[in-house]
């Protein structure tokens, strides 16, 4: 699933006002629905319940970020046959010490230097700091994305009062990946003729991964944001679980 539309600011306009990087998707928004379906689809691990989707954002690049992103998009379409760059959109889940995204008019990014997610939606991702919050790299010092929410749900980490978690919907150009079934912390490159890596579940991962070394091949593209405890219905089945067990009689349904 891809989308062309590309959400960017001129420069000329984003240097004097205050640029607004984030901007929320109407429910009713035909992307809003794909992504939001998407989102729910990839939810794969079964021992966690499927999150209720609160807001979706698209994200706003600068002009000379999207150009860049574009530039790479085009030398790796060039460089294979059928030309073809195989644009990906990948979730990544990282940490936020704001509240951004958790309503509507939450849109402005926050000065926080642990802030990783506000840092990402304004300056995309930067793989000299990868490592800075995970030491274990399996695959080298790249960027890692997966095409599995939930996985990407577990490397969030958000200010305690806040009842909402995010992550990144990314386009990742993942061009011809090498495939790897085993780790490779050592990474630092690919060998020529390859544009990603990506980590295969069986031997030493449990969930997929995919690895880009060079900041031009990913862009945050959305943030969907969701509740993070369990869904409404399963709180009432707990309850009257519980007044069940007090009381020992049963209670209507
Ligand atoms: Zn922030």
């Amino acid at each position: 699933m891809i989308f062309r539309r590309y959400s960017f600011k001129r420069s000329a306009t984003s240097a004097k006002k205050k640029t607004t990087r984030l901007v929320a998707l109407s429910p009713q928004d035909s992307t809003y629905i794909q992504l939001e379906k998407h989102f729910q689809d990839a939810w794969t691990h079964p021992k966690k319940p499927k999150p209720q989707v609160h807001a979706i954002f698209e994200v706003v690049l600068t002009e000379e970020s999207l150009v860049a992103f574009l530039r790479y998009r085009a030398l790796v379409e060039l460089s294979r046959v059928p030309r073809n760059a195989n644009e990906q959109l990948l979730f990544h889940g990282t940490s936020r010490s704001c509240s951004l995204g958790d309503d509507k008019t939450r849109t402005q990014l926050c000065a926080t230097p642990g802030c990783l997610l506000c840092s990402v939606i304004r300056n995309s991702f930067d793989v000299s700091k990868c490592g800075k919050r995970h030491r274990f790299r399996r695959f080298g010092t790249g960027i890692y994305t997966t095409a599995c929410s939930s996985k990407a749900d577990d490397y969030f980490a958000g200010a305690a009062d806040s009842p909402f978690r995010a992550v990144l919907v990314n386009r990742v150009v993942v061009g011809t990946p090498l495939t790897r079934h085993h780790n490779a912390e050592e990474l630092t490159e690919l060998p020529f003729g390859y544009h990603s890596l990506v980590g295969v579940p069986g031997a030493d991962l449990n969930y997929g991964e995919t690895v880009v070394y060079a900041n031009d091949a990913i862009r945050p593209a959305y943030l969907i944001v969701y509740a993070a405890d369990v869904p409404p219905e399963v709180r009432v089945a707990d309850l009257r679980s519980i007044l069940s067990t007090l009381f020992k009689t049963p209670i209507a349904s």
